[in-house]
C-alpha cells in the first residue's frame, strides 16, 4: 500500500477536469474584462466572483491553490511566484516594525538570509533557535514576539522539529506558528499538528521535475469564537475578520503580498505545477523509501550518512515517532574534506549538480563553496555546514544504482 494512498484519488480527479479539455486550462490574460459598469463595482467589492486582474487571483492558479488548501486541510491558500515569496508573503502579511520572529531549526538559506538581513532593515529581529531548544524558546516570547516559523525538516542539518511540541508553545503564548513544509508534502500536516500557517515551495517535489519556479501559502479559517488572530497583537487582521470571518488569512494575504507587493504566481507555472502534483503521491512514496535503502547501504559502505531514519543518528527516535511517513528526498553525506567533497562530485555519473532539491533526477551539491558561501565561520556552525558536507536529494532512479554510483564515486 501507498503509503500517501488517501491523497491518490484526489489529486488526480480534482486536477483533472470532467467536461471540456481534461488537463488544467491555462488563462493566459493579465488582465480581465469585466463587461459592464455594474459588475466591475461587484468585483471590487467583493459581491461578484470573477477574476479581477491576475496579479491578485487568476483562474489556473485559483485551482492549484484548492487542491493545496485541500491537501493541507486549510480553508485556503494564495500561490505565489517562487518558495521565497511564500516565505515573505507569510510572514511580511503579518510583520510591523519592531515585530519579533522566532525561528526554529537549521534554515533554507534564503529564509535565513531574509529574517538576518532584509528583515532587520525594516525593524523585526528574528531569535534563532535549534530544534531542540525549547524552554529557551519559550523564555523568548514576549509582548512582540508575533511569529514562531519552523522548517519542517533542517536542511542540510536533518534534524527533526516536534511540530505539536512547537504548536502547543505558540499556542499557548497566543503566537503565530508558520511552517515550512517544503520537504515534507503528504508526510507532514503541519495544521493537524497545531501550526497556523504552511508554507511550501512547489518548485521542488511538489513540482518534481524543474520546470517551474513557484510556492504556495496554505492558511487555517479563523475560528468563530475565541481565536489568537483576534487578539490586540493582530490587530491589522481584525478589518479582514470582520468583512470575511473565517477567509480572513486569505483576504489579508492577497491584499498585504499580492496587490502590494505583487509575487503572484503565473497561470503557466501554475498550471506546470498542476502537472507534478497529480503524481506526487507516486514519487514521494518511492523516494522517501529509496532515500531508507541509500542511507542504509552507503552507511555500511563506511559512508559518512546523517539520515534520521539510521540508528546511528541521534534524531532516530523523532524520526521513528514522529515521521511515520518519512522526512522527505534529502540526506547528507560528509567526506571530511572540500578536496574528497569534490572528488566525489565529479566522480558521480548519476548525480545532477544543482542548487535544487525534490527532482525527479537525484542530485547533489557541496555546501560550503556554493549555497554557504558568503556565511560566516559562525553561521555555518549553527547551519551545520562542514567542510566535506555533501547535501543529496534521492531521486526515482532504482536506488542501487544510486548505492553503487556513490560508492564508486567515494571510492
Ligand atoms: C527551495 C526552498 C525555499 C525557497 O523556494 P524557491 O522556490 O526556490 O524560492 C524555501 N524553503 C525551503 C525549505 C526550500 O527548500
Amino acid at each position: 500500500m501507498n503509503n500517501f494512498e488517501e491523497y491518490c484519488t484526489q489529486f488526480v480527479q480534482t486536477i483533472g477536469n470532467k467536461e471540456g479539455p481534461v488537463s488544467p486550462v491555462i488563462t493566459s490574460s493579465a488582465s480581465f474584462a469585466y463587461g459592464d459598469a455594474d459588475t466591475a463595482e461587484g468585483i471590487f467589492s467583493g459581491s461578484v466572483k470573477k477574476p479581477l486582474y491576475s496579479r491578485m487571483g487568476n483562474p489556473t492558479t485559483a485551482k492549484l491553490e484548492n487542491v493545496m488548501a485541500e491537501m493541507d486541510g486549510g480553508i485556503g491558500a494564495v500561490a505565489t511566484s517562487s518558495g521565497m515569496s511564500a516565505v515573505t508573503l507569510a510572514t511580511m502579511s503579518l510583520l510591523s516594525m519592531g515585530d519579533e520572529i522566532i525561528s526554529i531549526g537549521g534554515l533554507f538559506g534564503g529564509t535565513y538570509s531574509l529574517f538576518s538581513e532584509t528583515l532587520t532593515r525594516f525593524g523585526i529581529k528574528t531569535h534563532f533557535f535549534d530544534v531542540d531548544e525549547l524552554e529557551a524558546i519559550e523564555n523568548t516570547i514576549n509582548e512582540n514576539t508575533k511569529i514562531i516559523f519552523c522548517e519542517s525538516v533542517g536542511n542540510p542539518n536533518m534534524r527533526l522539529p516536534d511540530i505539536k511540541k512547537i504548536a502547543n508553545i505558540a499556542n499557548k503564548y497566543g503566537v503565530v506558528l508558520i511552517v515550512d513544509n517544503t520537504i515534507t508534502p503528504l508526510s507532514l500536516k503541519p495544521l493537524e499538528l497545531g501550526a497556523d500557517i504552511v508554507v511550501y515551495s512547489t518548485t521542488k517535489i511538489i513540482s518534481g521535475n524543474t520546470s517551474a519556479l513557484g510556492g504556495c501559502t496554505v492558511f487555517r479559517a479563523i475560528n468563530e469564537n475565541d481565536d489568537k488572530f483576534k487578539t490586540q497583537k493582530y490587530k491589522d487582521v481584525h478589518k479582514f475578520i470582520n468583512k470575511m470571518g473565517k477567509m480572513a488569512l486569505i483576504a489579508n494575504a492577497k491584499k498585504r503580498a499580492l496587490r502590494d507587493f505583487g509575487m503572484s504566481a503565473s497561470a503557466h507555472a501554475s498550471y506546470q505545477t498542476m502537472l507534478g502534483l497529480e503524481t506526487l503521491t507516486l514519487r514521494m512514496d518511492r523516494i522517501v523509501k529509496s532515500v531508507e535503502i541509500v542511507a542504509k547501504e552507503l552507511s555500511k559502505a563506511g559512508i559518512k550518512v546523517n539520515h534520521p531514519s539510521l540508528a546511528s543518528s541521534e534524531q532516530n527516535s523523532k524520526y521513528k515517532k514522529l515521521f511515520s511517513k518519512g522526512c522527505g528526498t534529502l540526506l547528507t553525506i560528509d567526506m571530511g574534506t572540500k578536496e574528497d567533497a569534490f572528488r566525489f562530485l565529479n566522480n558521480s555519473k548519476i548525480a545532477t549538480l544543482t542548487a535544487n532539491i525534490g527532482d525527479n533526477r537525484t542530485l547533489a551539491l557541496h555546501m560550503a563553496s556554493t549555497i554557504y558561501s558568503d556565511f560566516n565561520e559562525e553561521q555555518k556552525k549553527f547551519l551545520g555546514i562542514t567542510e566535506g558536507l555533501i547535501r543529496i536529494s534521492i531521486g526515482l532512479e532504482n536506488p542501487q544504482d544510486i548505492i553503487d554510483d556513490f560508492i564508486k564515486a567515494a571510492a
